[in-house]
């Protein structure tokens, strides 16, 4: 557990309580100094993933990573955004307390972080994912997306970098010429 200002990796905990079904620790970075708040769950044994076929298979973080890291490629995004990403959706996933849960749950939860963060990541990512029948289909979802620019909110990852902001707005002027 990485202190969230500085990145020091050791900490003390202050105070440790119970809430609900986990424990809410308040820790002290042994570095900077800074207090921070983490929370411990019990994993459930396992997650399983429900398939487009009805199969079920084991929940893989190293799945969903790679689907990420794929969309992601090349994309100027700062570093371990693909990790943070990945590592809110684990968290999230195993929050809902399921046993199960159907792919498509995790293909939108990926699919709306990215299109906060990068309309290109999502794009690549929803054309894996959606299966866009055709060229149309996609062009739909792109032309949605060039009247909606990613706006930077600050509860989200970091902002996103000029030189991206001004790729959007070339593909926007593009489309609309
Ligand atoms: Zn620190």
């Amino acid at each position: 557990m990485n202190c969230p200002y500085c990145g020091h990796s050791d900490s003390k905990v202050i105070d440790s309580r119970d809430v609900n079904e986990g424990i809410r620790r308040r820790r002290q970075c042994l570095q900077c100094k800074s207090r921070f708040t983490t929370y411990e769950r019990i994993q459930p044994a396992s997650l399983f993933v429900i398939k487009k076929d009805e199969r079920r298979e084991e929940f893989d973080r190293e799945k969903v990573l790679t689907g990420i890291r794929k969309a992601c490629e090349k994309r100027p995004l700062p570093d371990g955004t693909v990790e943070k990403l990945t590592d809110e959706i684990e968290a999230e996933l195993y929050q809902m307390g399921r046993t199960e849960i159907p792919s498509a749950v995790i293909g939108d939860m990926v699919l709306g972080r990215l299109k906060r963060l990068d309309h290109i990541a999502y794009i690549r990512f929803a054309s894996v994912y959606r299966e866009f029948d055709g060229i149309t289909s996609l062009k739909e979802e792109v032309d949605i997306l060039a009247n909606h620019p990613v706006i930077p909110s600050t509860d989200q990852l970091p902002l996103i970098p000029e030189e991206q902001l001004g790729d959007m707005v070339r593909i926007k002027q593009r489309h609309q010429q």
